[in-house]
């Protein structure tokens, strides 16, 4: 199974409940390999919970066109064929914005007298190591690259056979669409505010037009829900499990700490929560 948790907002606890969940089917699966992406690639910190003693990385780059002036000819196709605005034709120049370019190779294929080749461009990096039966691999993006995706493809490729748990990262942008796209379920982690709803929304809608089956875990859980049921309802989304607000649980999570090792109850409600994902996957779709 391929499973994505993602969040509406940051700071829901949808790490803390990645790593656990790997770490605990690690433990109680049997003949099976667990894989855990780290695709949060702005701010990778599974490996902080669950630390690797070895770690291999490989670079992650994309191609970018160069203009080659001594070649081209001032036809002005390749200013015309750009859909990101990363090209700029100034009567002799060209002026390429490489923070706005998505790689998409066009300007260079129309280009007739191959004056824009491509060249790599490090945008990023992807690390691996084993670690209590969990094969970890996350993404790391540069500092000022503007875009995740390359690198969280770049992770995701990575994948094997077996049970594959993805830690997305927050929101709903393309970094969320690049994580989620293709999974066989995802998880949306939230908490019973307005904000949390508000976000549920975004995120429900998202996986919804995904076409990616999903359910949803309330952490936080004290008074109220802030209509998170409510909104769950309207979605046709289930409850797959409801964590509550405890200072000690706040704790562990801020000190990276594994939740069923921190508090051996979560046994019972990590096997609850992955009883219920598992029937959901024999079910069949069930979308947003
Ligand atoms: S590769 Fe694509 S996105 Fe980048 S500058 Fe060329 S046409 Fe624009
Ligand atoms: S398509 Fe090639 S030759 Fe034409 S303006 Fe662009 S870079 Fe120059």
């Amino acid at each position: 199974m391929n499973l994505c948790i993602v969040s509406g907002k940051g700071g829901t606890g949808k790490t803390t409940l990645s790593v656990s969940l790997a770490a605990w089917l690690a433990e109680n699966l049997d003949d099976k390999q667990v894989m855990l992406l780290d695709c949060d690639v702005e701010e990778p910190n599974a490996h902080l919970y669950l630390t690797p003693p070895q770690v291999t990385q490989d670079p992650v780059s994309v191609l970018v066109p160069r203009w080659q002036k001594e070649l081209c000819t001032h036809c002005g196709r390749c200013g015309k064929v750009c859909q990101f605005g990363a090209f700029a034709v100034l009567g002799d120049r060209i002026e390429i914005f490489s923070d706005h370019c998505h790689n998409c190779g066009v300007c260079s294929y129309v280009c007739p007298h191959q004056a824009l080749p491509e060249h790599h461009h490090a945008v990023g990096r992807t690390l691996r190591g084993q670690v209590d039966g969990v094969d970890l691999i996350w993404g790391d993006l540069n500092v000022g690259e503007p875009r995740s995706t390359p690198v969280i493809e770049a992770v995701r490729r990575q994948a094997g056979a077996g049970t594959v748990i993805i830690d997305g990262p927050p929101g709903t942008s393309c970094g969320m669409v690049a994580a989620a796209s293709g999974v066989d379920l995802a998880l949306v982690v939230t908490e019973p505010t307005l904000f949390g709803r508000h976000d549920l929304e975004l995120a429900l809608d998202a996986l919804r037009a995904l076409e990616v089956p999903c359910a949803v875990v309330i952490n936080k859980s004290l008074f109220g829900d802030a209509g998170v049921r409510s909104c769950c309802d309207r979605h046709n989304v289930p409850v797959l499990l409801e964590i509550p607000f405890r200072r000690d649980l706040a704790a562990c999570s801020a000190q990276q700490g594994i939740l069923h090792r921190f508090a051996p109850e979560f046994n019972a409600l990590l096997a609850q929560l992955w009883n219920g994902l598992q029937q959901m996957a024999r079910q069949g779709k069930v979308t947003a």
